[in-house]
C-alpha cells in the first residue's frame, strides 16, 4: 500500500523545503523527499558556509589594514581549520533547523532517493527499503551541481570544485580560478585575503559577465588593485596535475600562457539534477539540463512542478524559495499568487567589493530598445565610506526616460547586497524618479549614495 499524500516535494533545499511548509500551512497532507543535507546545497555548500568563510576574510582584510586605524601587532597568526569548522558548524546548526521547522509544520520527511513511477506516483528508496507514495501533486526541486567540461574534471584532489573549495586542509599558495562567475569572484576574493597568490580565467570579455558593464569593470579593477591576476577572453587550452601542483596551457588574447598552481577551483556554471527521477519515461519536457516550466512552475505532466536550480536560471536560493511559494499557492488557488516578476530578482556577489544589483542593465534597456536616463553616484565622494575607508564602488541607476520609473539598478561597494533591498522595493511598487528623489535617506550611511545616483539622473546631484 503506498504512503498517501496530497504533495510530495523531492529535494530539502530552499525551494523544496519552502514549498513543503507552505504547502502544510494550506493544510495539505505533505512529505518532503531529501537524499542528502536538509537544506540543499545552499545552506550546506552554497550561499551560508561560504558567507562565514568570507566573515573570516574580511577579518583578515581588517588586521591587514590595522595600522591605519592606529593598531599595531606581533606573532599573529591564522589557523585555517577553525574558520572551516565555523563555516561548516554555521551550515549544520542550520540544516538541523530546517529538520525542526518541517516536524514542526507536520511535514512527512524521508530520507532517501524518489523517483516519479507514473502520474502522481513515486517511489522512495532509503537505506533500508523501497516505498510507494501517491501524491495529487509532485513538486521536483532537485536543485543543480556545478557543470564540469571534459579537461575540467573536478577530482576534489588537486581541481577542485566548490565543495572542496570551502573546505581547505591548507592554504594553497597560488590558486587558478576558471569562471569569473559569483562562485568564482567569491573565491578568488576569499583566497587572495586569507593570503594565497590567485588568477581567475574568464572564457567571455570580462568578469561577472550577468552584470553591469560598468560594474564588471569596477570589479575587475578592484580585484586588480588586490592583486588578483585576470585573464579575460582566455580559455584553457590544456588543464594537468602534475605531483602535487596543477598546470594549465592558457589562450588569451596576448597569446598562449602557461599558469602553475597548487589548486584550481572549477566554478563554469551548473547543471540541472535532472537525472534518475524518471524523467524520460514520463515525457517531461527538459531545456540544456533543465526542466521547462510555464510561470506557475508547471512541467507539461500535469500534477508535476518544478522549482529552483533544477527549473533554470537565476541559479539562486531566494528565486527558489520565492517559486515555491507561488507554486503551493497557485495548486492551493489562492487568488494572490502571482508568477515570479523576472525583472525584479536581486542578485548578490560577496567578493570584496561587494556587488549587488536588480531589474535591466543599461545594454539590456538598449537592447530592448528601452530609452534610458541613467545615474551614478562615486562613493569616493560617499561621508560614510569615506570614514569607513572603503571609498571603492558606485552606484548606478536605469530609469526609463519616458515614465521615470526605476527599471535597473547595481551596486559595487561596502555592505551593498544589505543595501539592494531597497531598490527591490522601489522597482515593486513602480516608484519613479521624483518619488524616489523625495524620499529621505540616513546620513551617514552608505545608502546615500543610492540617493545621490537618482538625484543624477535627473541631473539634480548635490554631493558631486
Ligand atoms: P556562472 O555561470 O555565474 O559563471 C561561470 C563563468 O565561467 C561564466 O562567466 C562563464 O563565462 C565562465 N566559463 C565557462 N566556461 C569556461 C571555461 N571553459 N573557461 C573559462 N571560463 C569559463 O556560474 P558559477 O559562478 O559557477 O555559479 C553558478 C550559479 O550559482 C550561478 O548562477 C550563480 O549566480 C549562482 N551563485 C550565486 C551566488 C551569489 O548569489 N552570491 C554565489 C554563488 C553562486
Amino acid at each position: 500500500m503506498a504512503d498517501k499524500f496530497d504533495l510530495v516535494v523531492v529535494g530539502g533545499g530552499p525551494g523544496g523545503y519552502v514549498a513543503a511548509i507552505r504547502a502544510s500551512q494550506l493544510g495539505f497532507k505533505t512529505a518532503l523527499v531529501e537524499r542528502e543535507h536538509l537544506g540543499g546545497v545552499c545552506l550546506n555548500w552554497g550561499c551560508i558556509p561560504t558567507k562565514a568563510l568570507l566573515k573570516g576574510a574580511e577579518v583578515a582584510h581588517t588586521l591587514s589594514t590595522m595600522q591605519q586605524w592606529g593598531f599595531s601587532a606581533d606573532n599573529l597568526s591564522f589557523d585555517i581549520a577553525k574558520l572551516v569548522a565555523h563555516s561548516r558548524g554555521a551550515a549544520e546548526k542550520l540544516s538541523s533547523g530546517i529538520d525542526y521547522l518541517l516536524q514542526k509544520n507536520n511535514v512527512t520527511l524521508y530520507r532517501g532517493e524518489a523517483v516519479v513511477t507514473g502520474k502522481c506516483k513515486l517511489s522512495v528508496t532509503t537505506e533500508s527499503k523501497t516505498l510507494a507514495l501517491d501524491a495529487m501533486h509532485i513538486i521536483l526541486a532537485t536543485g543543480a551541481r556545478a557543470r564540469q567540461l571534459p579537461g575540467l574534471t573536478i577530482d576534489g584532489d588537486r581541481v577542485w570544485g566548490a565543495r572542496e573549495a570551502m573546505t581547505p586542509t591548507v592554504l594553497p599558495e597560488r590558486l587558478l580560478i576558471i569562471g569569473a562567475g559569483a562562485i568564482g569572484m567569491e573565491f578568488a576574493s576569499l583566497y587572495r585575503d586569507l593570503g594565497s597568490e590567485v588568477t581567475v580565467l574568464e572564457a567571455l570579455d570580462r568578469v561577472l559577465a550577468a552584470e553591469d558593464r560598468e560594474i564588471s569593470a569596477r570589479a575587475a579593477k578592484a580585484f586588480t588593485r588586490r592583486g588578483i591576476n585576470i585573464e579575460t577572453s582566455a580559455t584553457v587550452a590544456n588543464l594537468r596535475t602534475v605531483g602535487d601542483h596543477v598546470e594549465a596551457d592558457i589562450d588569451s588574447p596576448r597569446g598562449p600562457i602557461s599558469v602553475r598552481a597548487d589548486r584550481a577551483i572549477v566554478a563554469i556554471g551548473v547543471t540541472g539534477n535532472i537525472e534518475n527521477l524518471g524523467l524520460e519515461g514520463l515525457g517531461v519536457a527538459t531545456e540544456r539540463g533543465f526542466i521547462t516550466t510555464d510561470p506557475w512552475c508547471r512541467t507539461n505532466l500535469v500534477g508535476l512542478y518544478a522549482i529552483g536550480d533544477v527549473a533554470g536560471a537565476p541559479w539562486l536560493a531566494h528565486k527558489a524559495s520565492h517559486e515555491a511559494i507561488l507554486c503551493v499557492e497557485r495548486i492551493a488557488g489562492e487568488t494572490s499568487a502571482r508568477p515570479l516578476a523576472t525583472d525584479q530578482i536581486p542578485g548578490c556577489t560577496y567578493c570584496r567589493p561587494q556587488i549587488a544589483s536588480v531589474g535591466l542593465t543599461e545594454d539590456e534597456a538598449t537592447r530592448r530598445g528601452i530609452a534610458t536616463r541613467i545615474g551614478r553616484f562615486d562613493l569616493q565622494a560617499s561621508g560614510k565610506a569615506l570614514a569607513i575607508q572603503e571609498p571603492e564602488g558606485l552606484v548606478k541607476t536605469v530609469f526609463d526616460a519616458d515614465s521615470g520609473k526605476l527599471i535597473g539598478a547595481h551596486m559595487i561597494g561596502p555592505e551593498v547586497t544589505e543595501q539592494i533591498q531597497g531598490l527591490v522595493i522601489a522597482m515593486g511598487a513602480e516608484l519613479n524618479d521624483r518619488q524616489l528623489a523625495e524620499t529621505i535617506f540616513p546620513h551617514p550611511t552608505v545608502s546615500e549614495a543610492i540617493h545621490e545616483s537618482i538625484l543624477d539622473s535627473i541631473n539634480r546631484a548635490i554631493h558631486q
